[in-house]
């Protein structure tokens, strides 16, 4: 098992269509694990293979606390529409409101091989895993979040002070362009929000 780096955005890996998997090997069974350990360390939510730089049809996601995979997904029923915020592993220290449906029905096989079908729908209590997997789905196919936003929802987070000189995350709002040519310069703007492990990815040494 190895905690894989993560692919930013710009890195062409992530435009791909991801290929579809025809048989589950030891290399799937290993980038699966290695996923799963990204995923983790990375405090993510949803991780899909084109992440790790591997253009295969899979993706690890959280329902709660537990992790879950999907190879060759499919969604074969949506419903209803929900606009949530949304942040990628891929494009860090950036958030945007992005119109999803509220309830889908999703199918693939797990790591097994075995055939399973997901109804999730997004609440308070269920939490996001209906959003999620539409997000990790658009990754396969080659999809980032950030060309679907709401307009003028697109924004760095940058880490500030409120009045009481207590931490709190503001909007700095940004456009896809400007987000592009800051990570491909390694230069993001002051106190950016990112997790150690992704600043790394996306700083000058
Ligand atoms: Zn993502």
């Amino acid at each position: 098992m190895a905690i894989l780096p993560i692919r930013i955005w710009g890195d062409p890996v992530l435009k791909k269509r991801a290929a579809a998997v025809s048989r589950i090997t030891r290399a799937e069974r290993e980038l699966i694990e290695d996923l799963k350990e990204t995923m983790a360390a990375a405090d993510g939510a949803g991780l899909a293979a084109p992440q790790v730089g591997v253009s295969k049809r899979i993706f690890t996601f959280r329902i709660g606390e537990e992790v879950h995979v999907l190879i060759n997904p499919r969604i074969t029923k949506r419903e209803g529409k929900i606009i949530g915020e949304e942040g990628c592993l891929s494009i860090p220290g950036v958030q945007a409101e992005v119109a999803r449906a509220k309830y889908v029905v999703i199918t693939g096989k797990d790591e097994n091989g075995k055939s399973v079908t997901y109804r999730l729908e997004d609440s308070e209590e269920t939490g996001r895993a209906g959003t999620c997997v539409q997000h990790e789905l658009d990754h396969l196919n080659g999809d980032l979040y950030i060309e679907k936003a709401e307009p003028n929802t697109l924004s760095w987070l940058i880490e500030d002070e409120n009045e009481m000189g207590e931490p709190e995350i503001a909007l700095l709002e940004a456009t896809p362009e400007e987000i592009l040519k800051s990570y491909r310069a390694k230069r993001l703007p002051p106190k950016v929000h990112i997790s150690e492990m992704l600043r790394k990815r996306v700083e000058r040494d």
